[in-house]
């Protein structure tokens, strides 16, 4: 089976005293897992997310992603591994208010030197996937949030991203356009899509994970896997 993750004794320490904010763990992701991540507020839930994405180094211990060793890479190489082998999508959707939907999508396709005509096709294809083309040239300000997460999730797999990191992704939307983003996560899981998804949300964790681990003081308290999505 391929790894799309794999910690290797990692820990992650913020100050020299005390136990480590994470770990130290070892935590494999298989191709094609939804994982969702659970545990109270303070267990180290966005520090792993942040060590998977690039956005931080962990204090020891190795991190590979899609076959890259990626703790060793400098600014630039993770910058470039950011935008074409990870999609994120964050509870407050971080979309540009300037730009169209349908540019918002393109934007990251654009940045790894995809050609205009090519990421416009690609965005548009996903649009019809999430169902938002009638929104193409509508700004983000006028969409409600559920279809914002959409674009957001468009723009995050705009690159093919062997990963999709999700963090409290339902967090700001009411329940119908929750359960609207559930039922999207549900869609891209069943697709094969690689998914981690960093949750307090049991119902969207239950709904879209075929796995679950619950983080307690930086430590794996729980790993299982789920039945077979709904
Ligand atoms: P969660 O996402 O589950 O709420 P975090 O990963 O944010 O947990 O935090 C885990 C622990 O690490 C907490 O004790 C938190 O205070 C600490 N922590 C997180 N980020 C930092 C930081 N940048 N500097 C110092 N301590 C931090």
């Amino acid at each position: 089976m391929t790894q799309v993750i794999e910690l290797k004794g990692v820990s992650k320490r913020y100050d020299n005293a005390g136990a480590p904010a994470l770990g130290p763990l070892d935590l494999t992701v298989a191709q094609g897992e939804a994982l969702a991540v659970t545990g109270p507020s303070g267990s180290g839930k966005s520090t792993l997310l942040n060590l998977v994405a690039g956005l931080d180094k962990p204090t020891e211990g190795t991190v590979t992603v899609a076959g890259q060793r990626i703790d060793t890479l400098g600014e630039h190489a993770l910058a470039r591994y950011r935008r074409e082998r990870v999609g994120m999508v964050f509870q407050f959707f971080n979309l540009l208010d300037d730009l169209t939907v349908a540019d918002n999508i393109q934007l990251p396709a654009q940045l790894t030197g995809t050609a205009r005509g090519k990421a416009a096709a690609r965005a548009g294809e996903l649009m019809e996937l999430l169902g938002i083309q009638k929104h193409a040239r509508a700004y983000p300000g006028r969409l409600s949030g559920g279809e914002r997460q959409r674009v957001a999730v468009a723009r995050a797999l705009v690159n093919r991203p062997a990963l999709l990191l999700a963090d409290e992704p339902t967090g700001a939307l009411d329940s119908a356009s929750g359960q609207d983003v559930r039922r999207l996560l549900v869609d891209l899981h069943r697709s094969g899509q690689t998914i981690v998804l960093v949750t307090h949300d049991l119902a969207l964790a239950e709904a879209c994970a075929s796995r679950s681990v619950h983080l307690v003081d930086g430590h794996v308290a729980l790993d299982s896997r789920t039945e077979a999505v709904r």
